[in-house]
């Protein structure tokens, strides 16, 4: 992920580094350079706009043209900008699941990654800290799906609610909260279903569940290599559903990136989680500082 965005700040940086002193006008060449790096990254106007107007003032306010190493002043500027832009300014905060049972609500797209994301995170939660999860699928239109949640959970070693033919989805979330309590489960993951497109069918449902299930957490998973796509997803779902953090999956792929730095200034929401491929360990926490470094090789 990122390399392209990373090997043009590459190209842009060593000149400015190898060039010794600076003017005003070599710097704001470079942040022009910078912008455009951005765009073409797929990051939203306004972000990169507003990114690279940080790092113009920063620049001046700390009279970098002045100093005896003008570039990699720059460079340590855009780098402490970028981990802002992908963290926000609140400090990172880890999952609520506290409380047992504690319900996580995974929502999305059809074809997003959210079952195979589901149970990446359920491994997760219980090899790493020691979690008893149960998950459940409410796609109720496909059971396929359901038949994919059960089939990785007999792979991860977790527990899937036992499928019922016939209930509902807001039966199958009330199920899995009582057998949550009754089986001492620490965490309960529900699956909701997916659709092609977001529709007021599929609202209405996700939002009937979430005011059963009353989750601590709904993760939305949504495919990284849609660029500016997945931010305005992100936004519908948060304003329809209400979001506390998203999954960017496939970041493995040749994605251009702008979809985990416009993200946090579009919606205001984290990114917990990214996906990199198929298999059940490709999760990975989402650490700005290192992502960060990543983009600035
Ligand atoms: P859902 O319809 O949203 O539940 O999507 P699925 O979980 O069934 O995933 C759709 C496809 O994407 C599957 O083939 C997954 O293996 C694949 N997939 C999910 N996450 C990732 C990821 O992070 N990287 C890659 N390369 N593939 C992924």
């Amino acid at each position: 992920m990122f390399e392209s965005l990373s090997e043009r700040l590459g190209g842009v940086f060593e000149r400015l580094t190898k060039q010794g002193a600076l003017t005003e006008d070599d710097v704001a060449t470079a942040l022009r350079e910078v912008r455009v790096a951005l765009l073409e990254a797929d990051v939203s106007l306004p972000v990169a706009r507003d990114f690279v107007k940080r790092v113009q003032e920063k620049a001046t306010g700390q009279g970098v043209t002045k100093s005896v190493t003008p570039g990699q002043q720059v460079v340590k500027i855009v780098h402490d900008e970028l981990v802002t832009v992908l963290r926000g300014e609140g400090p990172a905060d880890a999952l609520k699941i506290d409380n047992p049972p504690a319900t996580i609500l995974m929502v999305g797209l059809q074809g997003s990654g959210k079952t195979t994301t589901t149970a990446k995170l359920a491994k997760r939660l219980s090899e790493k800290q020691g979690k008893r999860v149960l998950m459940a699928s409410l796609d109720t239109n496909r059971p396929a799906a359901m038949e994919q949640l059960q089939i990785l959970g007999a792979q991860i070693g977790v527990d899937t609610l036992p499928i019922v033919k016939g209930e509902t989805a807001v039966q199958i979330a009330k199920r899995a909260k009582t057998q949550g309590s009754m089986g001492g489960y620490d965490v309960i993951m529900l699956d909701t279903a997916g659709r092609l497109h977001i529709d007021e069918v599929l609202m209405d449902e996700v939002q009937a569940v979430r005011d059963l299930a009353q989750p601590r957490e709904t993760l939305l998973v949504v495919d990284g290599l849609t660029g500016q796509d997945a931010v305005n997803v992100a936004a519908e779902f948060d304003g329809k559903v209400g979001i506390s953090g998203v999954v960017l999956t496939r970041m493995d792929g040749d994605g251009r990136g702008g979809a985990a730095l416009s993200m946090r200034a579009v919606t205001g929401k984290p990114i917990r989680f990214v996906g990199l491929g198929e298999k059940m360990d490709a999760l990975e926490t989402f650490e700005p500082d290192r992502i960060a470094g990543r983009i600035l090789g």
